[in-house]
């Protein structure tokens, strides 16, 4: 399996209940490896920025208010087909749908309050990374 590295962001839902290191905890427990991470708020400019692909969806603006509404920590994971595995320990968008033992069935509070994200290919992985990680 090849080495990749995918971004993750843990979302402002679940920085507010102090969830990043059991969230961390949850990526390390599969073997993946956080190689860059750090906290930000993320301004309206770069959150409209990131989710640029969503521009035309009908939750567009209610979703750049909520990656606004409080802190997010920015990472990337790295490890053997760490985009696919990512997307696994995330669990479905809509927590309701979501897997036993993902974190979004354990700690989502809504489809839009879904505490992380995930790059959904070794593409957008590269393009996300870019965005917030210039330097690697
Ligand atoms: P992400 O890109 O955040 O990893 P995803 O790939 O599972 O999530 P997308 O379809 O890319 O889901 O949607 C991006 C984000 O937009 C979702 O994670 C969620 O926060 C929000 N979202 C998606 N669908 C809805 C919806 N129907 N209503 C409200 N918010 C939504
Ligand atoms: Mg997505």
């Amino acid at each position: 399996m090849a080495k990749e590295r995918t971004l993750s962001i843990i979302k402002p839902d679940a920085t507010r209940r102090k969830l990043t290191d059991k969230i961390n905890a949850r990526f390390t427990a599969r073997g993946l490896k956080i190689v860059a991470q750090k906290p930000m708020q993320l301004s309206r400019t770069q959150a409209e920025g990131f989710y640029d692909v969503h521009k035309e969806r009908p939750f567009f603006g209610s979703l750049v208010a909520f990656m606004i509404s409080g802190p997010v920590v920015v990472q990337v994971l790295e490890g053997d087909n760490a985009v696919a595995l990512n997307r696994e320990i995330m669990g479905a968008t809509d927590p309701s749908k979501a897997a036993p033992g993902t974190i979004r069935k354990d700690f989502a509070e809504s489809i839009e309050a879904n505490s992380v994200h995930g790059s959904d290919s070794t593409e957008t992985a590269k393009r996300e990374i870019a965005f917030f990680f210039p330097e690697l």
